[in-house]
């Protein structure tokens, strides 16, 4: 497509009434098309509804009866699967419940009511009127900025770059800000932009000066199996803290989410030795013992760390021709006139990050809306939901079939264009 830019502003004029035309007729199709959450289609989850028949046997390898209360930590066998996937010593894991964000939540309220180490209580900031401060690297994924927000935390946005936050802005933030007490990490195939983390942004996180002594990394490791069109490795931030003298740094969390049931698979939380024995401690008080049956059924459904891989390559070659329709689309729709919009091309993940032209973001999505297409609200990957340049909208290819999928992208492409038409023009016509 040759840039808009360079037309005269009748020839504008006359595309944007064609494209009103377009958008009309899409309209009167009556659609209802969804791209707005990362959610696993039908076909992914049909492939482990073989777990609904398990577990088959309630005894542990050690003789103990699952079904009954205790094993706080979680199964042994489940933590030495998990443990033995991400490449991390059994002892060091808890298993959670259904999710994982709820650990996330679980373990910011733990820091906020009683600090960590010895340190005074998040919450007690509060009371001397300051506040904490996370670092958010942006765009990222809404939840976790809604837990800052629910519990107070100022929310600070740091760039996300092509191999993970921009570490000489982190650098120089935590170095002098004792308020500083963590950033959030999605270190591979991060929601929504794909970006993964290299080694010496791991290295960094893990060595770096920070003016506090409880900071802390939510390591969100949400999509660490999940490779779509290329494997990529990961630095073991654990041991990278513990090298560097601060084996404490890090919350490592995982789930099985996008990989059996998203809310009814498992979840885990990974950290140091006496980070484990803290987070027990504060567990004991909330719960007996978390489902032992489904972190059984899990066990005995992919028995070992390569049927776990096996299974994801399953749902890769489901996720794969969709990522290839929404990226096709843009291709042949948008193509190279950066102005327009651009978008990412990640290596796995469940989302594709596109910028259309600043300030035409929630025209788009609202465009989009009103010819049948949800998107994710613009602005929800950033931070109290403003996106400063009002340009970054989210798209989940996963949960639509191919044939929706693509009418979407038509719509969607028809909306980018006549937002940015309306942006150069200066009208809105209707
Ligand atoms: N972290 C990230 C980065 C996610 O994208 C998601 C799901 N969209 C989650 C966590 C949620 O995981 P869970 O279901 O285990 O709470």
């Amino acid at each position: 497509m040759t840039s808009l830019r360079a037309l005269s502003k009748e020839k504008l004029t006359d595309l944007q009434s064609a494209l009103w035309n377009e958008y009309r007729q899409e309209q009167a199709k009556g659609l209802h098309l969804n791209m707005s959450r990362g959610k696993p289609a039908p076909d992914q989850l049909d492939l482990s509804m073989d777990l609904l028949r398990l577990p088959d046997s309630c005894i542990l390898e050690d003789g103990t009866d699952a079904r009954n209360y205790g094993i706080l930590q979680g199964i042994p066998e489940c933590r030495k699967l998990f443990g033995n996937l991400l490449g991390i010593p059994a002892d060091q894991i808890i298993m959670g419940g259904n999710a994982s964000l709820n650990l996330m939540f679980d373990t910011m309220a733990f820091l906020f009511l009683f600090g960590t180490g010895g340190n005074r209580p998040w919450a007690d900031y509060r009371t001397v009127g300051r506040t904490v401060r996370f670092l958010c690297p942006v765009p990222g994924y809404d939840r976790h900025f809604r837990i800052c927000e629910k519990l107070g935390i100022e929310m600070i946005p740091v760039r996300l770059l092509e191999d993970g936050p921009d570490m000489n802005q982190v650098k120089e933030l935590v170095k002098n800000d004792e308020q500083i007490k963590g950033i959030w990490c999605v270190p591979l195939h991060s929601n929504p932009q794909g970006v993964c983390y290299s080694d010496a942004v791991v290295e960094e996180l893990a060595s770096m000066e920070t003016a506090a002594d409880d900071f802390r990394i939510f390591w969100d490791n949400a999509y660490g199996i999940h490779h779509i069109y290329e494997e990529v490795p990961l630095k073991d931030i654990l041991t990278a803290c513990e090298k560097a003298g601060h084996p404490n740094r890090c919350y490592y969390f995982f789930s099985t989410s996008k990989i059996t049931f998203p809310g009814a698979g498992v979840s885990l939380i990974a950290a140091s030795p006496d980070n484990i024995k803290e987070l027990l401690g504060h567990m004991s008080a909330q719960t007996i013992s978390h489902d032992k049956l489904n972190q059984l059924r899990h066990v005995q459904f992919f028995g070992t760390p390569e049927k776990i891989l096996i299974h994801m390559q399953k749902l890769a070659d489901l996720l794969r021709p969709k990522f290839d329709i929404v990226l096709q689309k843009l291709e042949e729709g948008i193509g190279q006139d950066s102005s327009i919009a651009s978008w990412s091309r990640p290596k796995g993940g469940y989302f594709i990050s596109l910028n259309v032209s600043d300030g035409c973001a929630k025209r788009t999505v609202e465009l989009a809306g009103q010819a049948g297409v949800t998107l994710t609200a613009a602005g929800a990957s950033y931070p109290y939901g403003k996106d400063p340049d009002d340009s970054n909208i989210r798209i989940a290819p996963s949960y639509p079939s191919e044939e929706e999928l693509a009418q979407a992208m038509d719509i969607l492409i028809l909306c980018i264009k006549i937002a940015y038409l309306e942006k150069l023009l200066g009208n809105q016509p209707k």
